[in-house]
This record gives C-alpha cells, structure tokens and sequence, in this order.
C-alpha cells in the first residue's frame, strides 16, 4: 500500500536536494511534484488543494527550520501536514460505562462488514474483552450463515434468533433480543454487523436509524472498501450526514488501493479512521496509527508496527541479544546470523518486512535486495550456514576456498552462491557499525519516525 504515492514524494523532495534555501521557485516544482503524486494516489481533490497551499504557506513562511536542510524541511512539513489530516492520535474504541458496548457496524455490500464484525471480535477477545456477535441483515440468510461461520471460526459468541419475516420489525426484534443475551451470558460487548446494500438507499438508512436510537451505540463504525477510493469516501460522507458515524474502518488496504481513500475520509467526514483491515484472515486487522501510516508514505518506513509485530512472535531475549552482538565492536557470527533469520521467517514474508522499514540511510538499498531475494532463498542460506562446522560460523575469516567448496556442497549450493551469502554477511556487519554510531542515532531521531 502507499508505494506509488511513497516513489512520488521521494521524487519530489530529491528534487529540492542540494538547493541552499527553499524560494518560491524551486518549491513551484516540488509542490508540482506534491499534487500530482496525491492526485494520483486519488486524494480527494479539496483535500489536495488545502494539503498543498498549507505546506506552501509553511514551506515558504517564516517558521522554517533552519536546523534543517531544505528538502527536510519540506519532508517535515508534508510529514505535519499528512498527519493532521489524518488525526494525530490513534482513536480508541469507546466503552460504555454500563457494559454492554454496543459497536454498529454499517457499511454497503461488499465492504468487509461481516469480516471485519469477525475481526473486531477477535481483536477484542485478545484484548480479554468478552464480545458476543449478532447480524440483522434479516434479507440476506448468506450474510447470517456467514456471520456464523466467521463467530465459530475466531470462537466468539454469537446470538443468531429466529427471522419469519424479512422486514424493519424482526431486525429491531434480533437486536433487543441480542442486548438481552449479551448481558445474561456476561458479555461486555455486543457487535451488530448490519444489513448491506449495495447502494445507499432510504430504507437501509431509516433501519439503521432504528437501530440507533434502540441501542444506542458507543460506535457506529463505517466499514469501508479502500480499493474503491473516492466512492468510499462518498458514502462514509452520506452515511456520516444521516448517522453521525464515530469512525471508519478501511479494509483491504493490503491491496494495491492507492491510498487516496485513507487520506481524504477523516476530512471529508471529520471521522478518525479506527482500524484497518490489512488481509482476508481474522487477525488482519490493525488499529490505525497515523504517525505511522505517514512514516509510510513518507518512505520513513513503519518501524513501530514491525516492532509490535515482532515483539508478538519473536523471542525478545534472543533478538536483543542478537541486536547487541550486532551492535558491539565484534559483531555478530554465521551462527547467530542464521538464528535471526530463523526468527524473521516467523514474522512473515521478507517483503512485508521490509516494507515496514524506512528507506533512508543504510536501509535506503534493501528493497532492491528483497527484490531480488525471495523467501526460498532465506532457506538457501540457512542450509548454507547449517553446513559450517560450529569453528566456521563463529570465525567468517577461516573460510577459505576448499572450505567454501565443501559447504557448497554439503548445501546443495554453489560456491557462488557461498561467496554472496559471506559477501552479504560482511556487509550487513558493516552496517550495524555504522547504526550504533552517535551520528547515525542522532540522524534516525531528527526524522522522528
Ligand atoms: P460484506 O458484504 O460487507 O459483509 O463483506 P464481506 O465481509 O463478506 O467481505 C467481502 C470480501 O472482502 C470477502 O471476500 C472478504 O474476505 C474480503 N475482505 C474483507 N476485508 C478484507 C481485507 O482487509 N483484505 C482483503 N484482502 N480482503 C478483505
């Protein structure tokens, strides 16, 4: 996600490099630059002109920091001006002081309603909430199948009534009969996912009216498509107008959705986006952190979110021991370089990794790497360390050429292939030299990622 808009901005802030000073000149080419890579990231085009007059204004005003050099100084202003669109804070889910939480799932037909209804109960059930689910789409028995299906998957609990007629009566009926149930069952929250249409039209809006002023929900979360771009963003704004939603969740933000409905929805509808859904399983859901989101775009890379996902599948002890070997005058062996990338298969593919972190500084070259490394090639080089003798892995220097010949074949390798892993090995060494370097510590924290 992002990576289009993310090569557009890089491109316009290289523009301003090696420039003394920002002058209405040379910024009239990047803010060029700015709007078109937001136009084409299918930012709304109000926002855009607001976005773009402001860092102009900021850009050119008397507020610069000079500490900083021109193309930083606009990377920092876009960076300030992308997160106030999108809210500073993460927004939190809102809890009744009376338990049960009442979270009204809206949206149209196709948006991931029933998933993401799925997906926020499994989220809350990790967090040791006790979520109970219940669908009043009374027209379309699939989307209740499907609800149930998705409540025994993530094993929640789910209130499924009976439905005679189809109409605006037993849907208000199901929902009192679920608030009745979550309570006597101790449940805390009660997820309505809704009757999708797939256009909006004045029944669903007075149904979902009723079921307003009967529940009274702490949340009215709009589940929107962000593949669909500016039409979500209409609708969240229609659904807004009628219903006064309390934040959106945008899902399939794992495909290639160009990110222009992530940036427009929160200042067309004044609504904090709360979580993203990031995938068709029911842990890809995230809530929604703008700092990082922009750190994405920006290229800075989305440091804190691979943090947090490390730190739920990764053995912290191991990796800070690896990170202070690495970190240390001697570096790190074969051994403990094999050990950590055992720990990153765990994380996931190389690539989703790497497009978590930020393309500045040593990391600028990593992508191309991953490009061309795939996760095939992770094993390749385990089974090459695996056949190094222990002496060998702790002390690189000793691998001379009968020996890269023996581990080659020991690995079902080639020598080559020997020689680029030990290649790539030196380098990274090098690398996390220069990371524990002041200098480097000082640079990473002026980007404030
Ligand atoms: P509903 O009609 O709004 O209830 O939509 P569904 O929950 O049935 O979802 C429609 C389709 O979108 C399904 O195939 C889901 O698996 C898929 N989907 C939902 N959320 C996401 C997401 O975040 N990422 C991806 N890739 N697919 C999603």
């Amino acid at each position: 996600m992002f990576d289009n808009l993310s090569d557009k901005l890089q491109r316009a802030f290289k523009s301003l490099r090696g420039q003394g000073k920002l002058t209405p000149e040379n910024m009239e080419e990047a803010l060029r630059e700015i709007r078109l890579a937001l136009l084409e990231a299918d930012v709304n085009f109000k926002v855009v002109k607001e976005v773009v007059d402001r860092i102009q204004y900021k850009a050119l005003g008397e507020d610069v920091m000079t500490a900083l050099s021109p193309a930083e100084q606009v990377v920092k202003i876009v960076r300030d001006e992308l997160i106030a669109i999108l809210g500073k804070d993460t927004a939190k889910v809102k809890f009744a002081s009376q338990p049960p939480t009442i979270i009204l799932m809206a949206g149209l037909q196709g948006s991931g309603k029933t998933t993401t209804s799925g997906k926020l109960a499994h989220w809350l059930k990790n967090g040791g909430h006790r979520p109970m689910l219940v669908s009043v789409d009374v027209y379309r028995p699939a989307a209740r199948e499907q609800l149930k299906v998705v409540a025994q998957a993530i094993n929640a609990k789910l209130y499924e009534g009976k439905v005679e007629e189809a109409n605006t009566d037993t849907v208000v009926r199901l929902a009192k009969e679920a608030r009745r149930e979550a309570i006597s069952n101790g449940c805390n929250i009660l997820i309505v996912d809704t009757a999708g249409r797939l256009h909006i039209d004045d029944q669903l809006m007075d149904e979902m009216q009723h079921l307003k002023t009967l529940l009274n929900p702490q949340e009215i979360l709009f589940v929107a498509d962000a593949m669909t771009g500016q039409d979500a963003v209409n609708s969240a704004k229609e659904f807004h107008d009628k219903l006064t939603l309390t934040g959106v969740v945008l899902t399939k933000m794992d495909g290639d959705a160009r990110g222009g409905a992530a940036l427009s929805i929160r200042q067309v509808t004044g609504q904090p986006i709360k979580f993203i859904g990031v995938g068709e399983k029911y842990d890809a859901l995230e809530p929604f952190h703008p700092d990082r989101i922009v750190g994405r775009i920006l290229g800075m890379g989305d440091v804190l979110s691979l943090i947090e996902k490390a730190e739920a599948s990764i053995d912290k002890k191991k990796s800070e021991e690896f990170a202070s070997k690495a970190l240390s005058g001697d570096g790190f062996s074969l051994a403990d370089f094999r050990d950590q990338l055992k720990q990153v298969k765990k994380l996931g593919s190389l690539q989703s990794i790497i497009g978590m972190l930020p393309r500045i500084g040593p990391f600028a070259g990593l992508q191309q790497v991953a490009d061309k490394v795939d996760d095939k090639e992770l094993s390749r080089v385990e089974a090459i360390i695996n056949s190094m003798t222990p002496h060998e892995r702790e002390h690189h220097d000793v691998i001379n050429g009968s020996r890269r010949k023996r581990i080659a074949n020991g690995s079902g390798t080639s020598v080559q292939e020997v020689n680029q892993l030990l290649r790539q090995y030196s380098q990274m060494r090098k690398m996390f030299k220069t990371m524990s370097k002041p200098s480097f510590a000082k640079r990473l924290s002026g980007m404030k990622m």
